[in-house]
């Protein structure tokens, strides 16, 4: 198989608007689909990597991990796919697929690294050598290991798949590791992890308290199933909910709230998963072991997820999708724009002027 040229939206240096370019795949290898990719949802993940928050990104790269493509080739040993599959492609691209992790499909944790849909080689044993500028789903073709070119169920529209494949992946993780039905499970960060967060929650019958710094989302988080709303900064709103919840999933892109304040929270016994990730140079945070011993409170963290959740998370979104496409206006904010705004969208993200939770980008 020869390689391919194909158009991309391509980040060159560090900070730079991405700009539309023709890139090379690499040959089609055995065990790999290829892909027209349709339309990507944008996580705040493309923001971070594009600004090389994390000091694991390498240029120039095609940013992109919530694709949905069609199969439209396939490598000489697979027998998973046809042509014709509509199929999610996410963070993860590849993995060792033989280590206790992969065997259980959580290669989210394979213990080689997990090979990025875009990380390149500054990413240590996370990316390898060229996947910066071939890999990410902001491409119109891809070519990726058909383990990681997951079925989508053909009631799920494209639109509503695309923000669950990073963010909602990211957040099923916890919910299923923490919140058995009737925990009560406290999101922070009303964005696209957040409002994900609240939906799936709600499906798995989780009740949900939204917690903000933006008192206008409140109408459009109780709107996706939330209960109760509260507003990080409101003194009288903390008072509150002291020792209400369960478990607190923090999806905030930055690192502006004391640890503390959602310790504070949590019931004896609770836990804080932060699954926001904060750039490199403001990622530490102190708290003293006193009250975490006293109280048997835990810090938790978690990363994306394995193909056997995503599997199950997609199925239980399909077999609810009357709830997912509620007719109630606030609950479906997702814009759609074509991928030639890809670079305003991206701004208005950082800049939190989005008025939906995701942008899904469309060729
Ligand atoms: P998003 O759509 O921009 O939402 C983030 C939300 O966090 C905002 O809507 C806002 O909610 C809150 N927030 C608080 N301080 C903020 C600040 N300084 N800037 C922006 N938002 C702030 O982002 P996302 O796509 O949900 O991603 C959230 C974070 O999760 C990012 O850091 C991303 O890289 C990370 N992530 C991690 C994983 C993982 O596997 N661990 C996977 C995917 C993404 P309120 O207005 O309600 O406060
Ligand atoms: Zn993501």
């Amino acid at each position: 198989m020869a390689t391919l040229q194909t158009d991309a939206y391509v980040c060159l240096n560090k900070g730079d608007p991405l700009v539309l370019s023709t890139i090379t795949l690499p040959p089609l290898a055995a065990t790999e689909v290829e892909c027209d990719m349709v339309c990507c949802g944008l996580c705040h993940t493309d923001c971070h990597m594009t600004n090389n928050d994390w000091g694991v990104a390498d240029f120039p790269m095609v940013p992109g991990h919530e694709g949905v493509g069609i199969v439209r080739a396939l490598g000489s040993a697979v027998k998973t796919h046809s042509v014709g599959d509509r199929v999610a492609i996410a963070w993860l691209r590849d993995s060792c697929l033989t280590c206790d992790a992969c065997m259980c499909g959580r290669e989210n944790l394979c213990r080689s690294g997990y090979q990025g849909t875009y990380l390149g080689n500054s990413a240590g044993p996370f990316g390898k050598q060229s996947y910066n500028t071939h890999g990410g789903c902001f491409s119109k073709v891809m070519r990726i290991s058909a383990r990681f070119a997951v079925k989508i169920p053909d009631n799920v529209p494209d639109d509503v798949a695309c923000p669950l494949l990073c963010g909602g992946g990211t957040v099923y993780e916890p919910i299923v590791d923490y919140c058995p039905a009737g925990t009560h499970l406290g999101v922070a960060g009303i964005g696209g992890l957040g409002t994900a967060a609240i939906k799936l929650a709600k499906l798995r019958g989780v009740t949900v308290t939204a917690l903000s710094s933006s008192p206008h989302k409140k109408s459009a988080a109780l709107a996706a199933g939330a209960k109760d709303f509260m507003c990080i900064d409101d003194e009288n709103d903390l008072k509150a909910c002291a020792g209400q919840f369960d478990v607190i999933i923090d999806t905030s892109p930055a690192n502006s709230q004391p640890v503390s304040k959602y310790l504070d929270l949590l019931k004896f016994d609770g836990i804080y998963c932060r699954v926001g990730l904060p750039p490199a140079a403001n990622q530490s945070f102190s708290y003293n072991f006193l009250p975490l011993i006293f109280t048997q409170k835990k810090i938790a963290g978690s990363i994306v997820t394995g193909n056997a959740r995503m599997d199950s998370m997609l199925q239980l979104v399909s077999n609810n999708l009357d709830y997912m496409l509620s007719d109630n206006p606030d609950m479906n904010k997702i814009d759609k724009v074509p991928f030639d705004q890809v670079n305003e969208a991206m701004t208005s993200l950082i800049n939190r002027t989005n008025k939906g939770y995701r942008f899904v980008l469309y060729w």
